[in-house]
């Protein structure tokens, strides 16, 4: 794998670079961001992955100091899994860069609570996608407001890039791949499943979707120990809220903070 440490060191090769399938990251791998890298393979170009924590994105000081780091075994897991180019880039990848706006979807479900979020993810991922000029990029159905956004932000400015997703990766115990599980206890590993559980006994009761049965999952996680930002039901493409499961398929996200960790997950239900 060629690693690359700064823009310049990119910039300088890439004319002799060919096709890629870029598959962007914060770093701290785990096997979610590798299973993203495992459907890239299934693509003929070659796989380029970046690792950068965008404090764009964060509104929280504490958080983007926070975010755990380990770039040693990163680059080994990357390595060992067949991915062929890693873009490190340094600070100066922010420097004169183009600020995007999110259109107004990003202020739902994860933009709520923080504002501008959405922006510093289209603002670096516009940056990623001029320097690279992918063919494909992927990203995962974890993040499936980003996700959703970054489709339609390319549907709209760029024709030649295909944006795939990737399902959930998750424990046995249901709890959803995320590089924030590091920061929690055993003990709370053990509380946050609950998330998983939750959706899923949604997702059960599929034609009986009503305000009262959210209102008391809700509850339910609050007593767990969960800091609940939001728990929706909603349209899976416009995010407004929905029970319409006859018409439209829907998604049921979650967001809760335990403790200080701050988690997401999501199910899509199917139409009936
Ligand atoms: P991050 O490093 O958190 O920015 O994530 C980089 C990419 O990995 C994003 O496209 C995420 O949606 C994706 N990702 C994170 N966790 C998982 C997971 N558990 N399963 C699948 N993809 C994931």
């Amino acid at each position: 794998m060629k690693i690359y440490n700064s823009i310049s060191e990119f910039t300088n090769i890439k004319d002799n670079l060919t096709e890629l399938t870029f598959v962007p990251t914060m770093g701290n791998l785990h096997q979610g961001h590798i299973s993203l890298i495992n459907l890239a393979k299934q693509y003929e170009n070659e796989i380029i992955s970046s690792i950068f924590i965008n404090r764009l994105q964060f509104n929280d000081k504490n958080d983007y100091e926070k975010y755990p780091k380990s770039l040693e075994s990163d680059i080994e897991l990357l390595e060992k899994n067949g991915c062929d180019h890693l873009l490190i880039p340094d600070e100066s990848i922010l420097d004169d860069i183009k600020l995007i706006k999110a259109p107004s979807k990003s202020k739902k479900l994860c933009g709520k609570n923080r504002p501008g979020h959405f922006d510093g993810v289209l603002t670096i991922l516009n940056r990623f996608f001029k320097l690279i000029n992918p063919k494909i990029s992927i990203f995962g159905k974890k993040d499936y407001q980003q996700f959703l956004l970054v489709k339609e932000f390319v549907i709209k400015n760029y024709s030649n890039i295909k944006i795939i997703g990737g399902d959930t990766i998750r424990e046995d115990s249901g709890l959803a791949l995320s590089s924030r599980n590091n920061l929690l206890s055993e003990k709370e590993k053990n509380i946050a499943s609950s998330i998983y559980k939750v959706l899923c006994d949604i997702k059960s009761s599929k034609n009986l979707l009503n305000t009262e049965l959210l209102d008391n999952k809700k509850k339910y996680l609050t007593k767990l120990g969960f800091e609940v930002d939001y728990l929706t039901i909603c349209d899976a493409s416009t995010l407004e809220d929905s029970f319409s499961i006859d018409t439209n398929d829907l998604l049921v996200a979650v967001a809760a903070k335990l403790g200080e960790v701050r988690l997401i997950d999501n199910i899509l239900l199917t139409k009936l």
